[in-house]
């Protein structure tokens, strides 16, 4: 065995998310704001209850050891067990993962479940490991947060580069270490070990059920509609296939690579299909090949960011010509970049709303796992279905009641609910 320098751990170098939870705080100041929310219920709520960092060593497969970072954070526990996904990233960092931990409790609140928010992720680059490596880091991290984590304490799921396998191994790490099985300690697990049907389509799903509705409200209709999709993983080839099941015309997808673009419409199935094959996107042939950025700001109806954060911002805002966004990934959007869109009359469907269908199934997930009963894939997407149209027209009606935008509307629904529950239980001790 061997230690040596660490090109799986990320660069120390500045990077775009470092202010991100600043961002999420500038969000919950202006439903604060809205709310007339009392002082300390403000600083209760723009804390974060826990966070945890460890370092932790990973034999690789040549005998050499890395040692990576990993975090897991809790926001509030005031509604429930906190509840949030477990990222595998070069870019992970504290400030990252606080902001979704904090945009998890507001997602939970806005669709009315038990939960509080967390988030968790590992500094590392997920591309370069094995599978055997892969899985070292899982159980060596999962035992590091072991105390942290349970069924009634804090539910883990899959995010960025994480998977059912990935939550597999979780499972089973947290199972050996308290000498039985605990399948409701995670969700996004595989059918086989009681992870839910539809788990996987949910995010996807929900994204099409809220862009329905909005293109409703904004008097045009989703069937026919030409779709942009940034972001071709779990939530962006999901939502691209079902919003072509739903009538509507997917004209550019992308992903890290780069993008594909055909006014016509492309076969979505077909990319999937050679994404596959291939492990390509870009080489896609009968397409124009195009960048991101130039993706983003495409003449459509409906943009669909399902990559990563701050993606649009206050530099490019200005060019974005879609009608209407819908924020497949946590926080593509920034506050600046907010401002730009609304003043130009574009809508915004936030992430905290708009990319709710998964941890909805997860919540669905966690009770068939607590009752050791399963649902069928129909039960699930028409429950799925019902509760994301709910929660669209409750947040449609708070940014009516307040002259607002849909983020802020989500967000005074969301805190509202947060800051009601904290009022009941009150202060311990
Ligand atoms: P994923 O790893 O399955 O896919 C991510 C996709 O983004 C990949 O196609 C990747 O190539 C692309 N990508 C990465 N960096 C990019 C860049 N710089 N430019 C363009 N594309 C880039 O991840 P996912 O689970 O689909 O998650 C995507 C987003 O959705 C994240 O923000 C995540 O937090 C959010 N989200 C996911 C879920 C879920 O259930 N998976 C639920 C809610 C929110």
């Amino acid at each position: 065995m061997s230690v040596e320098a660490a090109p799986v751990r990320a660069q120390q170098a500045e990077h775009p998310t470092s202010d991100l939870y600043q961002s999420a705080v500038r969000q919950f100041d202006t439903a604060a704001e809205i709310l007339e929310l009392e002082d300390g219920l403000r600083q209760i709520l723009s804390h974060c209850q826990r966070e945890l960092t460890v370092h932790f060593p990973v034999e690789m497969d040549d005998g050499s050891v890395q040692v990576l970072t990993g975090y897991r954070v809790q926001h509030n526990s005031n509604p429930g067990p906190t509840k949030g996904g477990i990222r595998y990233h070069p870019m992970v960092n504290l400030s990252e993962v606080k902001a979704l931990a904090m945009w998890m409790t507001w997602k939970c609140a806005v669709m009315g479940l038990p939960y509080g928010g967390a988030k968790g992720g590992i500094s590392v680059n997920p591309k370069v490991l094995s599978q055997n490596e892969l899985q070292n880091l899982t159980r060596r991290y999962t035992t590091e947060i072991q105390e942290f984590i349970g069924p009634n304490r804090d539910i883990p799921a899959p995010d960025v580069n994480t998977n059912p396998q990935v939550m597999a191994w979780l499972l089973d790490t947290y199972s050996m270490n308290i000498g039985y099985t605990e399948p409701a300690v995670v969700t996004g697990k595989p059918l086989a070990l009681g992870g839910s049907p539809g788990r996987t389509e949910a995010t996807g799903y929900g994204c099409i059920y809220v862009a329905e509705e909005a293109a409703n409200v904004a008097g045009f209709s989703f069937e026919g509609a030409r779709v942009a999709v940034q972001g071709f993983g779990n939530v962006g080839s999901i939502a691209a296939s079902f919003a072509v099941e739903r009538g509507a015309t997917v004209i550019a997808v992308s992903n890290v690579q780069g993008g594909l673009y055909d006014p016509k419409g492309l076969d979505v199935a077909a990319v999937i299909e050679h994404c596959a094959k291939h492990r390509s996107l870009v080489t896609f042939p009968g397409a124009e090949v195009i960048t991101n950025e130039e993706l983003l700001e495409l003449e459509c109806d409906i943009l669909i960011p399902a990559a990563l954060e701050n993606q649009i911002t206050k530099g490019n805002a200005s060019r974005i010509k879609a009608r209407m966004i819908v924020e497949g990934a946590n926080g593509p959007t920034t506050p600046d970049a907010d401002m730009i869109l609304h003043d130009r009359g574009i809508i915004v469907i936030p992430d905290i709303l708009a990319n709710a269908g998964g941890v909805t199934v997860s919540y669905f997930e966690w009770v068939q796992g607590r009752q050791r009963y399963a649902w069928t894939l129909d039960e699930v997407n028409s429950r799925l279905r019902t509760i994301m149209q709910e929660s669209f027209g409750k947040v449609y009606e708070r940014s009516q009641r307040y002259d607002v935008d849909m983020r802020t509307g989500a967000l005074c629904l969301a805190v509202d609910r947060v800051a009601e529950i904290t009022r009941l239980r009150g202060i311990y001790p």
